[in-house]
């Protein structure tokens, strides 16, 4: 027999908390964050065919689903408390629920951050996370504190989610061992949340690259009300990228998508202690450009070149 709502959420989604006052159960679940923080809170919805493949094994989906939420969480130096997960499914599908269910408390528990409630529903497969974090009051590392002069950075690599996507798709090939690496950027990406930790006091500004880096990077100069440049040919890419076509380098790092890396800014003088920081997460991190006073975003190539900026961001209701 085939389980009900309540049975699936306490055999699939209950377990004691521990630092929650209350968890699942209740009408609401209840947070206690320390005196003096702030209170971080970002949703994420995930929507089978738009965000992910029907294909995806279901642990992945499970870690991913919270992954894209502790990344905006990271990108705000909050440190991870909890979250809820409202979930729409076509049916009770046990292998699926326990794949599911594995892959989400798995990386919730990596970074205890506990799940305290959410909401049950038949439907089409889908996925919404709501993460709640704290930061010290005023210590939030925001999109709006850019400052002319400032250093840009990205953490880790750009690129091989949309490479394998584009893999997908038909449009580029990789053999077996390459495509499961840039496969796992896709379906396994790793929240910087350490990073943003260890960025706060140090970073003037920053966001989680989810829609592509020139996108996302617009909006840190819309907020700042800045401009920058892009040395694009410094942007940190895999191997696998690396020995594809120049123009897909470039779609896939500038306007890739799905990368959930960090992308700030810092004044230079703390060029050290950045570096540092990014040591102390065990993530590398790359100077790709520098935030100027004249509005707009200027791209240039090894050579100082100017690139024309022909790369759009991703956008939901944009072909
Ligand atoms: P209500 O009707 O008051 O909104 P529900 O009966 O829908 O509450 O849910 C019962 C409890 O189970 C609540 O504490 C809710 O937060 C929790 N819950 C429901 N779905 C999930 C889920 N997918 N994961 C975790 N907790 C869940
Ligand atoms: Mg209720």
């Amino acid at each position: 027999m085939s389980l009900g709502e309540f049975d699936l959420i306490a055999r699939y989604f209950t377990r004691e908390v521990r630092r929650a006052a209350l968890g699942v159960g209740d009408d609401c679940a209840l947070l206690a964050p320390t005196a003096g923080m702030q209170l971080a809170t970002s949703s994420d919805m995930l929507v089978e065919g738009r965000h992910f493949l029907s294909t995806v094994a279901p642990e992945r989906l499970g870690h991913k689903a919270l992954a894209v939420n502790l990344s905006d969480l990271a990108a705000c130096g909050a440190r991870p408390l909890g979250f809820t997960l409202a979930l729409a499914l076509p049916r009770v599908d046990e292998v699926f629920l326990d794949g599911f269910a594995r892959g989400l408390l798995r990386l919730a528990d990596a970074h205890d951050c506990e799940l305290i409630g959410g909401d049950t529903t038949q439907g089409p497969l889908n996925i919404c996370i709501t993460a709640f974090g704290e930061v010290p009051a005023g210590a939030a590392l925001l999109r709006s504190g850019a400052v002319p002069g400032d250093d840009l950075y990205v953490s880790g690599s750009l690129g091989d989610a949309r490479l394998a996507l584009e893999v997908f798709r038909g449009h580029l090939a990789l053999e077996g061992m390459r495509f499961d690496a840039v496969r796992a950027a896709m379906e396994l990406p790793q929240p910087r949340v350490s990073l943003g930790l260890a960025l706060r006091g140090l970073a003037h500004s920053a966001i989680d690259i989810s829609d592509g880096l020139l996108g996302d990077l617009r909006h840190i100069l819309r907020r700042s009300a800045v401009g920058a440049t892009v040395d694009i040919d410094a942007v940190p890419r895999s191997d696998a990228l690396a020995a594809q076509a120049p123009e897909w380098q470039r779609v896939c790092t500038l306007a890739g998508g799905d990368d959930y890396e960090l992308l700030f800014t810092a004044p230079p003088r703390q060029d050290r202690a950045v570096h540092e920081a990014a040591a102390q997460a065990g993530v590398p991190v790359t100077r790709i450009g520098r935030i100027d006073a004249e509005p707009g975003l200027r791209l240039v190539d090894r050579h100082r070149v100017a690139v024309a900026d022909t790369f759009g961001s991703f956008d939901h209701f944009r072909p």
